[in-house]
């Protein structure tokens, strides 16, 4: 054990970062914001602060990462409007941009149309994808001009191909490029989505791919790293796509505006595409058959909250004491103990936003009183509803509005396009009312809202096991996600252009993928569309791949997982019911890496999208600016721990050894 201590160490402290997408910059921005105020104690006593090394590395672009990388087609665009992104864990405060105090994107941007005359948007505005990444490197850059003389930071662009225990303390990380090997005292691991192996399905389409001439199954990852030149899909052929949410919208437009068609607003409000003549015809299909519909118009303050009135973290320890008491282990079952609250939530929203438009604020206001005693005590709400002039409006039916089509029969495809548009239209009609106004958008938008919430009932193996992966993961997500997590409303009106022209078309609800030997291609069917059959050249899965440790195709997750560094999250219920899911385990904050023995790793950490599963809804990619957001305590607790003196790690890793079943190694 060493006895030096954090003023007195000359060795650098080192830490590597490995991924610097979002989450890998958002740690580096503490460590510089911490650092700077080492540096500040630091002459305030007239000692010298520790020397810190960080090693920031990343596959495919240091700065920016691999979903945000800077050579991206700029129709890729973000779903967040740009007035609620920041990578700063503090507003401007009228001094230069700086780790703590920066501008948001919106900010940005509007900074750089002034002074570099780029394209100005507006708040309610979405970026193209490659925007936000140069808005990352620029805070990347700025963070690095930024950092006391103290901390040196090294950029490696390479992948890291495993992490092992070193000869003494800390780590050595083997890497596919120079240096090869870098050793470092403690590691942060963020390396975002996974790619993934293919599963039975998958497997099957690109076994049949490889036997047919001519035949392509493209498996889901970001379409901006998909081969979806003409060589892979030429013009004029059929190619069939599976699933309608937010990817899908990338492909889309990569087969056609990326082909060089354009869209033009008609005299009617709605939009004409104009064809290259360079598309695919693209037969797109999924469970619902309903693309994922938009996002309201954007109405709310980059530092809007939401209230929560009956899904609160009271409720959930209320729920949870019950359980205990009921000889449970405090495991919630989130179809009974949370999903009524959160459709509370979403109800209220409703409700309240209808008698705000039809009567005003104070009627609102009242009502709003009134309704949320009755939803608190189990009332029927039939009379207050009527008495509000609300008996005729529907309520707000999540299930229906993912599932619009129920198991209704259509007799052509013809009739499902005719349907489809409908839905659509009035769907595009409910988000131009706006997320505050519109009475639907802004009720789903209680979803966003309140995930923090949610994360509480759920993380860490907050629900009973068949809770979690029976109910939470396969029924209330996929609903969630649909709902919630829409496109702008644009990305729907082209998609509706492009199905009036016939250059899209929907399959129906219920798609079916498989292959058809005797046309010697893939078919796309909807059961419910009588003559929906097609069959398509290429196949290209439109779906982000779910985190997987054991499907993960990285070296790095592989020897972790194989060499017992890390274990997958197991969710234990009582009476022995356990079930395996595929994210990383981790403590809770500040999320040190769990090993095979169940041994905390003190200087190994792992935020953001590998520890899905362990912890709900880890793919995020910004902060909001003037809110304390998860996003940036979660970055700032490594950061803090990963500075912590290393006398102490020292200490804490002895004690650890000792306890191991084996020794922690
Ligand atoms: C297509 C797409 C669009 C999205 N759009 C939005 C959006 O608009 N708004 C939003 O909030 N979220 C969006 N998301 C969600 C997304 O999860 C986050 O925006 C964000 O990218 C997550 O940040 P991250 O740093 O965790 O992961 P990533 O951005 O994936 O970054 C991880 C980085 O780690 C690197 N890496 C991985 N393994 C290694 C290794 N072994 N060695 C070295 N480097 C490695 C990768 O190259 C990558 O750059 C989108 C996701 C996708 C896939």
């Amino acid at each position: 054990m060493q006895s030096h201590t954090a003023t007195s160490d000359t060795r650098p402290l080192v830490i590597a970062v490995v991924g610097s997408g979002p989450r890998g910059i958002s740690v580096l921005e503490r460590l510089a914001v911490r650092t700077a105020a080492e540096a500040q104690t630091a002459a305030a006593s007239g000692a010298a602060p520790r020397p810190v090394r960080v090693h920031l590395i990343d596959a495919t672009e240091v700065g920016a990462g691999r979903v945000w990388r800077t050579d991206q087609d700029d129709w890729f665009t973000m779903n967040t409007v740009i007035s609620q992104v920041t990578m700063y864990s503090g507003d401007p405060d009228g001094g230069p941009a700086r780790p703590g105090a920066g501008p948001s994107l919106g900010q940005w941007i509007e900074e750089r149309a002034r002074t570099a005359g780029e394209e100005l948007l507006g708040p309610d505005d979405y970026a193209p994808r490659v925007r936000y990444g140069e808005y990352l490197v620029d805070v990347y850059r700025t963070v690095v001009d930024a950092l006391p003389e103290h901390v040196e930071l090294v950029p490696v662009k390479g992948r890291v191909t495993a992490v092992r225990t070193g000869a003494g303390s800390g780590y050595l990380l083997s890497l596919d490029t120079a240096p090869h090997l870098l050793e470092a005292d403690r590691v942060v691991l963020a390396t975002g989505h996974p790619v993934n192996a293919p599963d039975a399905f998958e497997q099957e389409m690109l076994d049949f791919s490889t036997r047919v001439p001519g035949l392509h199954y493209l498996c889901g990852d970001s379409a901006a790293d998909m081969p979806l030149d003409e060589d892979t899909i030429p013009a004029g052929s059929a190619v069939g796509i599976r699933g309608i949410g937010l990817s899908f919208y990338d492909v889309m437009l990569s087969l056609t505006v990326g082909r060089g068609g354009t869209f033009h607003p008609r005299e009617d409000g709605t939009l004409e595409y104009r064809a290259s003549g360079r598309e695919p015809h693209i037969v797109a299909g999924s469970r619902s058959g309903l693309p994922i519909p938009a996002r309201g118009r954007n109405q709310k303050e980059p530092n809007f909250s939401h209230k929560a009135l009956f899904l609160t973290k009271d409720a959930l320890e209320s729920a949870r004491a019950a359980r205990r008491a009921a000889g449970g282990t405090g495991q919630l079952d989130f179809a009974e103990d949370v999903l009524p609250l959160l459709l509370q939530e979403v109800e209220h929203v409703y409700y309240v936003t209808h008698v705000r438009n039809a009567r005003g604020a104070q009627a609102a206001d009242a009502f709003a009183a009134e309704h949320a005693e009755a939803l608190r005590a189990g009332r029927d709400r039939g009379e207050l509803l009527a008495s509000a002039g609300l008996a005729q409006v529907p309520p707000v039916d999540l299930d229906a509005l993912a599932r619009p089509f129920g198991d209704e029969r259509f007799g052509s495809p013809e009739e499902f396009r005719e349907r489809l548009l409908k839905v659509m239209d009035d769907d595009l009609a409910a988000a131009a009312l706006g997320t505050l106004d519109g009475p639907l958008k802004s009720s789903l938008d209680v979803l966003r809202d309140i995930r923090n919430v949610v994360r509480l009932a759920v993380d860490f193996g907050g629900l009973l096991p068949e809770s979690h992966t029976g109910f939470f993961h396969r029924k209330f997500l996929p609903v969630n996600a649909l709902l919630s997590a829409g496109p702008p409303m644009y990305r729907v009106e082209q998609l509706r252009a492009l199905i009036e022209q016939g250059v899209v078309e929907v399959a129906g609800p219920g798609t079916r993928f498989g292959t058809d030997e005797e046309a010697g291609g893939f078919l796309v069917e909807s059961p419910q569309v009588a003559g929906s059959a097609r069959v398509v050249r290429a196949l290209i899965d439109a779906r982000i791949p779910t985190p997987d440790l054991h499907r993960d195709t990285s070296p790095l997750t592989r020897q972790l997982l194989e060499e017992g560094m890390v274990r997958p999250y197991v969710i234990e219920g009582p009476a022995g019911s356990r079930f395996v899911t595929g994210g990383l385990e981790v403590t809770d904050s500040p999320f040190h890496v769990v090993d095979a023995h169940g041994v905390p790793r003190p200087d190994l950490y792992a935020l953001g999208i590998p520890t899905e599963h362990t912890r709900w809804f880890t793919q995020v990619g910004s902060s909001r600016p003037g809110v304390n957001t998860l996003f940036y305590r979660d970055a700032d607790a490594i950061a803090q721990d990963a500075l912590r003196p290393l006398v102490v790690v020292r200490e804490n890793e002895a004690a650890v050894a000792a306890a191991a079943p084996g020794g922690a190694g």
